[in-house]
């Protein structure tokens, strides 16, 4: 990016003074030639002042004049022709053109009272017309005249016309010394300019250079390097939402690593168990069938929960897939929370808990009935488990126009406020022991809540430790198919 902005800078600054070379230099010539023009042109007019007071048009062999002729197209470096009104050519300082007839356009314009002038740049010369002319006075005599005079004018006259060439080669020369002096001017300030926009294209990409650099350290491993965002808003903003991102993937990679050990340490609690029952089985020796029974009856226990830890462990697994795992097709959710509390009731019954169920309207909506159906039975199955005897476990169904509401309260426990915020992490009980007993894995809450995910729902918990805890799970009636 350095090299870009250095060539793009270079190019910036140095077109306008290649312009503004280009233009001084054309226009410098121009001026000169006009300048130089000019001058001849007033002193071409003094000579046709002084050619019509002394006749010199009637009288062509006036060697004085014709010396002032000369005198004046040597000093100019080139070449006077005197032309009569007749476009006859009266004196040439060449004396090539004597006495021959000069019709050209310019000669002509002369001769209507104009001075027009002409530069060939190609072949380096200037020509140029001066009108000689006479004032008439009213008795006919005519006398010369200052100034060039319009034809029409009836006191002025036309009498003829100076034609001049000068070779306007020597006029190049303090051109090229001009265009020399600014080449080297321009030169240097190249030299200046070139540096500093190496140096300007340093300064403005290092934000840049100092931001890659973060960012390179962190995908070389350092997940605890930090991106410096430096002088400019947007590289602040980018290091911003990659220190942002950074912090995510720590805490996800720090989660994973809780889950990792929370999984193994959760697996081999069950085998520890096993292996202790069945040493201290080995170690009894002649022991009575009645204890070998009890005993195998725990390990069978602890094979169950060894089995149904990994079961929810690959539903979670499954979960992660996301969307695509899901089945999504119309359901009548009455239908299907009366056959999950259908289901449920035996066991509440064992505990003299009884379950109620109010419906407020019949509701249809597209949802996994496989997937919702583990949802809501892992929340009614932990109101049971945290309940006290002869308790009541209430679920109630509600719609508005765009969710339906499943509503599962108990007269249970309830939960600590300080473990409100974690009931949903993976492993997470409240009392370890009480878990255990009722065979929990703490994984049942997680799958609930990650199913209510994939409906793109929301669950909430309201509880208060001692006074029963209530769940409320919201779900649209139609399903959002995943945004890209
Ligand atoms: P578990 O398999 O241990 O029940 P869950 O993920 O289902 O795991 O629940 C996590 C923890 O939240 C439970 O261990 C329990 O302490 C608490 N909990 C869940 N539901 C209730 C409830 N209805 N009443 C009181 N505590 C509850």
């Amino acid at each position: 990016m350095r090299v870009y902005l250095f060539l793009c800078l270079s190019v910036i600054s140095i077109i306008p003074l290649a312009i503004v070379y280009i233009v001084l230099m054309s226009s410098a010539g121009e001026i000169h030639v006009e300048s130089r023009t000019s001058d001849m042109k007033s002193q071409a007019l003094m000579l046709a002042n002084q050619l019509a007071e002394n006749n010199y048009l009637e009288n062509p062999h006036d060697r004085t004049m014709t010396a002032v002729v000369r005198q004046a197209a040597d000093m100019w470096g080139g070449r006077i022709l005197v032309i009569n009104d007749l476009y006859r050519v009266i004196s040439d300082t060449y004396v090539s053109a004597e006495g021959r007839f000069n019709i050209s356009e310019l000669v002509m314009r002369g001769m209507a009272g104009q001075s027009p002038s002409h530069y060939d740049s190609a072949e380096q010369y200037i020509e140029f017309v001066q009108p000689i002319v006479i004032r008439e006075s009213s008795e006919g005599q005519a006398a010369g005249s200052s100034g060039t005079a319009d034809a029409s004018d009836a006191s002025t006259r036309v009498i003829g016309v100076l034609l001049v060439m000068v070779d306007a080669a020597p006029l190049e020369v303090p051109v090229s010394t001009l265009q020399e002096k600014t080449m080297l001017v321009l030169l240097i300030a190249v030299c200046i300019i070139l540096p500093l926009n190496l140096i300007f294209s340093g300064l403005l990409t290092r934000p840049l250079k100092r931001l890659s650099r973060d960012i390179e350290k962190v995908a070389e491993g350092n997940l605890n390097g930090k991106a410096e965002g430096g002088a400019y808003a947007e590289t602040r903003r980018i290091g911003d939402s990659f220190n942002q991102t950074l912090t995510r993937l720590q805490v996800l990679d720090q989660s994973r690593q809780d889950f990792v050990s929370n999984v193994s340490h959760e697996l081999k609690t069950p085998i520890t168990s096993i292996r202790v029952l069945a040493d201290s089985l080995m170690g009894m020796g002649q022991a009575p069938v009645e204890l070998y029974q009890e005993f195998m009856e725990d390990i069978s226990a602890e094979i169950d929960r060894e089995s149904k830890i990994i079961d929810d462990l690959l539903e979670l697994v499954r979960l992660d897939k996301k969307a695509q795992a899901l089945n999504i097709a119309q359901v009548n959710i009455n239908e299907m929370m009366e056959l999950i509390l259908k289901r449920l009731r035996p066991i509440a019954q064992t505990r003299n808990i009884e379950l109620l169920f109010e419906s407020f309207r019949p509701i249809t909506a597209e949802i996994d009935e496989v997937k919702f159906s583990l949802a809501i039975t892992n929340l009614v199955e932990n109101a049971i488990k945290y309940n006290k005897d002869a308790g009541w476990v209430k679920v109630s169904l509600n719609a508005d126009y765009k969710y339906f509401y499943v509503k599962v309260s108990d007269s249970g426990c309830g939960i600590p406020e300080d473990a409100l915020g974690h009931i949903f992490e993976r492993f997470y009980r409240v009392d370890k022991a009480r878990s255990r007993e009722t065979g929990g894995t703490g994984l049942g809450l997680s799958i609930t809540q990650s199913i209510v995910v994939l409906h793109h729902g929301a669950i909430r918990v309201y509880s208060k430790e001692g006074d029963g805890s209530t769940f409320v799970v919201r779900i649209p009636l139609t399903y959002i198919k995943e945004e890209r």
